[in-house]
């Protein structure tokens, strides 16, 4: 008998399952595609059919075609190769948005250039909104795509390593209804026109500001070029004082929601051209959250945004109850951000021993780590503010998401994790290791035991392989970008891009070359050929998963993202190559044909 009743249940379930299967019309179709699914138990489909932005079906094409109604919209991909839309895992979205929409001077070391690009952002600007940042002359330093050669290019017999140096008189004739004050990228030179120079009270008969020197020319007059004071060696910027922001800071209002929304549309737009339907937003301003509300309500969202303040605010975001998977599927929140050492760019990240090319230094330890002092329950325990912020933040729930460079960093982490563990227990926390760029073999086989997210940025290694070796030796580099290592520990590896950059390097969103980057480990240029420390490689399909279901994975967000599975959102990007098949140094040059999130077109190459 109960027997019987169940074998009619399931009999019931199966006819309901098939009768809702048949019933089921889709409103979005793409058919006669290879699908790379990123599911293991399903890696290659001809179709998929969507209803209300989810699949309900990943297969072939002649069972798609059950799902075809009146009012399906079909795209037929004519062989093309897809994946699932990819998810960045690091954007600083606000600086992104800025240097997209606003001034970018990074590869802009003449006077030509200078005033073109400048002109342009003037026409785009409304009246009155202050042009800043810009960054010049970063790539006078390290050519794009070059390995370096020893050294670098910057004017040693100049304290402040000018190749080329601005004045107002290029700019003024065109920016008069409007105050500019754009930097050298290490800050330690500005420009400023008439206008911004006269509300900052700098004139002809002025004294100079305290900690600035002006530029003047024969009459006394500014010319425009303001100097900050600087120290050491020429290439050094770590320690610049940047009195000039200082004396500018509230001079300059804080960008208009306007101005800020704009910026947001060029970077879904950019985003969607590439394939990019979901991302981490890295500490925006909080201003972001409300404008991301206010797109999505108007259906203007094109990517799906994990937004991460910085760890400081665990606690208004515990006070309101905020944790890991709080928000819809547009706009999430529960993870925090912190930083505890600098960068490579620079030479700030913080290693055990020093630098090979600076004997005197090991890098910083960011201002997050202190004071380092006694823990309140054990007197022999030395705590620094992080770890006492991160203890308090994972007992409620948030995730921990934490920037570390150098081999110290990474290994303080990994130390600091293990207390962690002890103290709050074992739980599924995902601890995401932010870049861990530089780590010892100890530290990678410890954060695969302990099974942590690496949240690194593969075209990184691309970037900073050309002068690596130089800064930090042969031994030590070895454990730099070790992705395959750290994939086979167990930590699960997670792609990105960290646009915008740092001062030094621009990072673009495109997927592809951090693919390029992570399966070749060359720069963009082909060098070295046969890659750098080539048995870190990971393949292709690794690539893929690391920079889809992986990230999804390091945001709890594996059960809606990241493959094309029957449940999860219809986000996908249709490639110009199929990544499986092609060599991998045409990886780099693949383009994407048309992105879908949520089963609409948010993207179509011309
Ligand atoms: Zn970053």
């Amino acid at each position: 008998m109960k027997n019987l009743r169940t074998f009619s249940f399931c009999l019931g379930l199966i006819l309901i399952t098939t009768t809702s299967i048949q019933a089921q019309e889709a409103d979005f179709i793409a058919r006669n595609g290879f699908f790379w699914t990123v599911d293991n138990n399903n890696p290659i489909a001809e179709a998929v059919a969507a209803t209300q932005g989810r699949l309900i079906y990943v297969g072939s094409d002649t069972g798609v075609e059950a799902h075809i109604g009146a009012n399906t919209k079909i795209i037929d991909l004519d062989g093309a190769f897809v994946t699932p839309g990819f998810y960045d895992n690091h954007v600083h979205f606000e600086g992104t948005g800025r240097l997209l929409y606003g001034l970018n001077l990074l590869d802009v070391s003449t006077e030509d250039e200078f005033i073109r690009r400048i002109r342009d952002v003037d026409d785009r600007f409304s009246a009155g909104t202050w042009i800043t940042g810009g960054d010049w002359s970063a790539y006078e330093t390290w050519l794009e795509g070059d390995v370096a050669e020893a050294g670098n290019m910057v004017n040693p017999d100049d304290p402040y390593g000018n190749l080329f140096l601005p004045n107002k008189q290029m700019i003024d004739r065109f920016t008069q209804d409007r105050p500019v004050l754009v930097r050298r990228f290490d800050r330690k030179v500005y420009l400023a026109n008439s206008i911004a120079l006269e509300l900052a009270g700098i004139t002809t008969g002025s004294e100079n500001p305290d900690g600035i020197s002006v530029e003047r020319n024969n009459n006394g007059e500014p010319t425009g070029a303001l100097f900050n004071p600087v120290s050491g060696a020429v290439e050094s910027t770590v320690l610049i004082r940047d009195n000039i922001r200082e004396l500018f800071r509230n001079l300059i209002p804080e960008p208009s929601r306007e101005q800020r929304i704009a910026e947001t549309r060029e970077v879904w737009k950019k985003m969607a051209s590439v394939g990019v339907t979901s991302y981490c937003d890295i500490t925006s301003n909080p201003i972001y959250v409300d404008i991301y509300q206010q797109l999505r309500d108007a259906r203007e969202m094109t990517a799906r945004v994990r937004y991460r303040p910085p760890l400081d605010k665990w606690k208004s975001m515990n006070d309101l109850g905020i944790k890991v998977g709080f928000g819809d599927e547009w706009v999430r929140f529960g993870a925090t951000k912190a930083w505890i050492d600098g960068i490579m760019g620079n030479s700030s990240a913080r290693f055990y021993s020093p630098y090979t090319h600076n004997p005197s230094s090991r890098g910083i330890w960011r201002d997050i780590m202190f004071p380092f002092e006694r823990s309140p329950l054990n007197p022999e325990d030395m705590q620094s503010r992080l770890e006492r912020l991160a203890l308090e933040a994972d007992a409620n729930g948030i995730q921990l998401t934490v920037h570390a460079i150098g081999d110290e960093a990474n290994g303080y982490l990994m130390d600091m994790l293990e207390r962690i563990i002890a103290k709050n227990g074992k739980k599924d926390r995902r601890f995401r290791l932010v870049h861990a760029q530089v780590m010892t073999d100890e530290d990678i086989r410890r954060g695969g035991e302990m099974g942590i997210v690496a949240e690194v940025q593969p075209f990184h290694a691309s970037d900073d392989m050309r002068w690596m070796e130089e800064r930090i030796g042969k031994e030590r580099s070895r454990g730099a970008y070790a992705f395959r290592r750290l994939w086979d520990s167990g930590a699960v590896v997670s792609f990105g891009t960290d646009s915008p950059g740092t001062n030094a390097s621009r990072y673009y969103l495109n997927p592809m070359l951090g693919l390029y980057a992570a399966v070749t480990r060359k720069t963009l240029s082909g060098i070295p050929e046969g890659g750098w420390f080539p048995h870190e490689k990971l393949t292709i399909e690794e690539a893929i998963k690391a920079y889809t279901l992986n990230t999804a994975y390091a945001g709890f967000e594996e059960n809606i993202k990241g493959s094309l599975e029957v449940g999860k959102l219809a986000d996908m990007a249709v490639l110009s190559e199929n990544l499986l098949e092609i060599s991998p140094d045409n990886i780099k040059n693949v383009s994407v044909r048309t992105t879908i999130v949520g089963g609409i077109v948010v993207f179509e190459a011309d």
